[in-house]
């Protein structure tokens, strides 16, 4: 679904010129994005349960909870994607060089590979490049934390809105999976003939495609997330899955539930929201994205 870009270089291709246009993809993606997102509100709401919630006098409750869910959950998928596409992913501050404990400093040694350290300089940004940092061809610069450039929310995701990002898969998913199996039975009764629909034309081609476009997200984003899960239970970002898999022990795995407050935070209330408290964003040295905690025994 995303394109990573970070550390990919083609021989005879332009690696620049192919992530500039994946920046032009990007903002065309937000088009058919919205028209999708119209069609599965319209099929949902509008053309299927809202009618149902009160008919001959009654309420059903079922199509008044399918209604407020599938409003609620919306709100969540708008508010994480907002945060995702507007929070700065982090950058290297301009004046930052790499602590003395961490590895070289100075000029005389930006060719120095700095193995032990993982300290690096970025020709392109001329400027030093901490632990888990990337240069992103697609924005030009140097990405603190770097997962990898996502095409669909035209930005990067870093550190600081990795969180963002997760719940916006999250709460897409449930969304996108309350609309298929909403949508499900009204065709189910359909096809079977044990109903005779009113519905017109355009109104069934509408049900349809979005019933099966939600179909497809859902079961897209539902493989996406367990790669995540994974990923986030032993603090690993996308672009670091090779170099974990070379390594006997992984330094920054700190054991499943701390790496999991490593990027959610401490405070169980807002795990479920885009927010960090102003405590864990201060004492959460990995939401900075500069420094990283490593376990005891890689040290
Ligand atoms: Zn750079
Ligand atoms: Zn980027």
């Amino acid at each position: 679904m995303c394109c990573q870009c970070g550390g990919a270089a083609l021989s005879s291709v332009n690696p620049f010129r192919l992530c500039g246009g994946l920046r032009v993809l990007g903002y065309l993606m937000l088009p058919l994005v919205a028209a999708i997102a119209g069609a599965v509100y319209y099929a949902v709401v509008a053309a299927v349960w809202g009618p149902r919630i009160v008919k001959h006098g009654h309420v059903s409750d079922l199509a008044l909870f399918i209604v407020i869910l599938f409003h609620l959950l919306l709100v969540m998928v708008i508010w994480c994607y907002l945060r995702v596409v507007f929070s700065d992913p982090g950058s290297v501050p301009h004046d930052w060089t790499p602590p003395v404990e961490q590895g070289v400093i100075g000029q005389s040694d930006v060719q120095d590979p700095s193995i032990d350290t993982g300290i690096r300089h970025c020709a392109r940004c001329q400027n030093w490049k901490p632990l888990r940092c990337h240069h992103c061809s697609v924005c030009d610069r140097c990405v603190l934390k770097m997962d990898h450039h996502c095409v669909w929310v035209v930005n990067c995701v870093g550190a600081r809105n990795y969180k963002f990002f997760l719940l916006f898969l999250v709460y897409t998913f449930l969304e996108t999976a309350l609309s298929a199996l909403a949508l499900l039975p009204h065709f189910i009764s359909l096809f079977s003939g044990e109903s005779r629909h009113t519905d017109s034309t355009m109104n069934l081609s509408i049900t349809f495609i979005a019933s099966v476009l939600s179909a497809a997200f859902a079961l897209s984003l539902l493989c996406f997330i367990c790669m995540h899960v994974s990923l986030v239970l032993t603090n690993t970002t996308s672009i670091e899955i090779y170099e974990k898999k070379s390594s006997a022990l992984w330094r920054y795995d700190l054991g499943n539930f701390k790496n999991f407050e490593q990027v959610f935070g401490t405070k169980k209330r807002l795990w479920f929201f885009p927010l960090y408290s102003a405590e864990d964003l201060e004492n959460i040295s990995a939401l900075q994205g500069l420094e990283f905690p490593i376990q005891a025994n890689a040290v």
